[in-house]
């Protein structure tokens, strides 16, 4: 017998919720983002969908995930978001017409020095690459100041494997009130700094989920999807059914015991929970050691037997708690959904006071249906 935790990977809602973005930007090209793992689904059964869905790129961390989809022959635009980490990454990425991102001048210094190289090796022949300039526009954490673009655009022109250099930013706002209006009045000044210097006007890539969904004036050339393509919503006032998102992963297992408990008793480590009345106590077999949040508080929402109930006490490793006194038919081995379809994940995260991409992110290799690459 194994352990009945699993996640399902709901592929065809995966399409459904990137048709949607492409409905909201359809006039960009669309990064379907797949950092961390395809956001805890699978990088590799992700890409091949979104591929059948018709994204123009892929967008992720490390220059190994990328050669895998390569491998995988995929030969679609990939972006680095953080770009390389160091010169030896320089070769790989040119060979396979991996793009990134610069995000500060030292990434620039040693691309300018692989140049030679470039030159002299063979096998790079007719090999070119997309620098995306990532522009720090307020939300200090990567780019380059803005009052350095043009200096390194003109830089960057020099390098002779680089085929186009689109500029880049990323919000830190557009899921929030504030929205991204200050970044963009920063994006205009370059635009116009930009148009001055070379008769043209950039690139632009700016847009994560948030602003994709409700900033079209930020879509430009390319926009970049993640959270919504996994069917949840990047708002805090508007949920995944509203905007139509459906969830692709599904975090289900089963009780594996059931207490009969007296008002009073308490429950788990630490007895944070105390039955107010004599209850039925279901025990999950998932715990934190699977991704479920340990800092999930008494009343977390639960499905079992699909009728919505309560997280009971602290959930250990590899177990948690619910209340299933009024659950018709409850048993040992009735289905639990800790997330997915029939819960939605922002319900959980809400109460863990976190958010649905971390949870996501959360789910460890030792529950079954999990995937990596
Ligand atoms: C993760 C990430 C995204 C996607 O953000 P979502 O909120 O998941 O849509 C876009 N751009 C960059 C630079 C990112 O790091």
């Amino acid at each position: 017998m194994t352990r009945p935790i699993k996640i399902e990977v709901d592929l065809h809602s995966l399409k459904k919720n990137f048709f949607i973005a492409q409905k909201f930007a359809p006039h960009s090209r669309h990064f379907a983002v797949i950092k961390a793992n395809a956001y805890g689904h699978g990088q590799m059964r992700v890409a091949k969908s979104l591929k059948e869905a018709g994204t123009h790129g892929f967008a992720l961390l490390q220059l190994d995930d990328a050669l895998l989809l390569r491998q995988a022959n995929l030969k679609h635009q990939i972006l680095l978001l953080e770009g390389l980490f160091n010169e030896k990454e320089c070769l790989p990425a040119i060979q396979h017409e991996i793009d990134f991102v610069i995000h500060h001048e030292d990434q620039l210094k040693f691309l300018e020095s692989f140049e030679v190289e470039y030159l002299k090796n063979d096998s790079l022949k007719n090999k070119q690459c997309c620098v995306f300039l990532k522009i720090n526009t307020g939300m200090n954490r990567l780019g380059v100041l803005p009052n350095q673009v043009i200096d390194l655009v003109e830089r960057i022109r020099k390098i002779s494997y680089i085929k186009e250099i689109v500029l880049m930013t990323h919000f830190a706002f557009a899921d929030e009130v504030e929205g991204v209006q200050a970044q963009m009045e920063v994006i205009d000044f370059i635009k116009n700094e930009y148009y001055h210097r070379f008769k043209t006007n950039p690139s632009l890539c700016l847009a994560n989920s948030a602003s994709l969904l409700r900033y079209p004036e930020t879509h430009y050339d390319w926009v970049r999807p993640g959270i919504m393509l996994y069917g949840s919503s990047p708002f805090a006032d508007k949920n995944a059914e509203q905007l139509g998102l459906r969830p692709v992963m599904t975090f289900s297992s089963e009780i594996i015991s059931i207490q009969t408990i007296k008002a009073g008793e308490r429950v788990g480590y630490g007895g944070t929970f105390q039955a107010e009345t004599d209850m039925q106590v279901g025990i999950v077999a998932c715990g934190y050691a699977d991704g479920y949040p340990r800092h999930a508080p008494n009343g977390t929402p639960i499905l079992v037997e699909n009728v919505r109930t309560k997280l009971v006490g602290r959930v250990s490793m590899d177990m948690l708690c619910v209340d299933v006194t009024h659950i018709p038919n409850v048993h040992v081995g009735s289905q639990v959904v800790l997330w997915g379809k029939g819960l939605p994940i922002e319900l959980v995260s809400d109460a863990s006071k976190t958010i649905s991409y971390e949870l996501m992110c959360g789910i460890t290799k030792r529950v079954k249906g999990y995937e990596y690459p």
